[in-house]
């Protein structure tokens, strides 16, 4: 694979990424897949779904697990619906994300990509325990398919992100960097946490978005790529930094209007193409 390659978030029933067609339209050869629903994960939805991604020439990265019942209407939302956080869908949740990261082995990918949820800031808590025994649990039955986790950013600030990893203390936990969602959650300036967390970072998103007037209370906004405060030639800059040479995948959700999603992820792809050439001429 070649050195930064232009990838998008997508979906086949589930998620709100690009039908896989947007995709081949757009030239994008890598995605990120939003995991299908529990009666798509099968073994005859995989190869005709492998059959389909062959002759789009398209080869996912990452399959992103997502639940029921989780929703992102505002932060204290977010809070209590989203990841293996609340407590009352834990172990269900468990239960799934195994099947998750089965299923994306039967697609031969060995990422699965995790918003784990706002993980508990009192870390002698028995909820901050109990977090970390299910991220445990997660990590080895990937480990067993050969797989690796990569959590999400945005929820935490790059320490508590750092902390929380080193707490789970298993080698096959990295990151997938979102230099937007440090943003929208107000959790931290994306450049200065991805040098922090650089070591860890596997994979990302490019996203933007504005700080909102009162971070961390209310939602940044996200907006189309090179359009917010994510400084995107510095984000590159510090990819090279941290040695990441990985795909630049490309999340912009608004499925309600997919002609103007299409519309922007392009614009994206060529600006971070753009971007990316200048960079490299420069012999980073
Ligand atoms: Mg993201």
């Amino acid at each position: 694979m070649s050195r930064w390659p232009v990838g998008v978030f997508a979906s086949i029933d589930a998620g709100l990424g690009v039908q896989l067609d947007v995709a081949a339209e757009l030239s994008i050869h890598t995605i990120h897949l939003h995991a299908p629903g529990q009666k798509s994960r099968t073994p005859e939805k995989a190869r005709e779904f492998l059959g389909r991604l062959k002759k789009l020439d398209i080869r996912i990265t990452c399959v992103f697990a997502g639940f029921e019942g989780e929703s992102y209407a505002d932060i204290p939302t977010t809070q209590h619906t989203v990841g293996l956080v609340p407590a009352e869908t834990r172990s269900s949740r468990l239960v799934e994300l195994k099947e998750i990261a089965d299923f994306a082995r039967l697609l031969g990918v060995d990422v699965v990509g995790l918003h784990v949820g706002f993980v508990p800031h009192d870390t002698t808590s028995s909820d901050y325990a109990g977090v970390l025994e299910v991220v445990r649990e997660a990590c080895d039955h990937l480990a067993a398919n050969q797989q690796k986790l990569h959590l999400e950013t945005g929820q935490e600030t790059a320490a508590s992100l750092l902390q929380f990893i080193q707490d789970v203390n298993r080698e096959n936990l990295f990151i997938n960097f979102d230099p937007a969602n440090m943003i929208l959650y107000g959790c931290g300036e994306p450049i200065e946490a991805l040098e922090k967390v650089g070591d860890y970072v596997r994979s990302i998103h490019c996203k933007d978005a504005k700080w909102s007037a009162r971070p961390g209370d209310t939602w940044g906004e996200e907006v189309p790529l090179g359009q917010g405060d994510v400084d995107f030639s510095r984000f590159l800059l510090t990819l090279v930094h941290i040695g990441y040479e990985g795909p630049l995948t490309i999340e912009r959700e608004i499925p309600q209007d997919p002609q103007r999603q299409k519309a922007e992820i392009g614009a994206a792809a060529s600006l971070l193409e753009e971007l990316k050439e200048h960079i490299l001429a420069q012999g980073a």
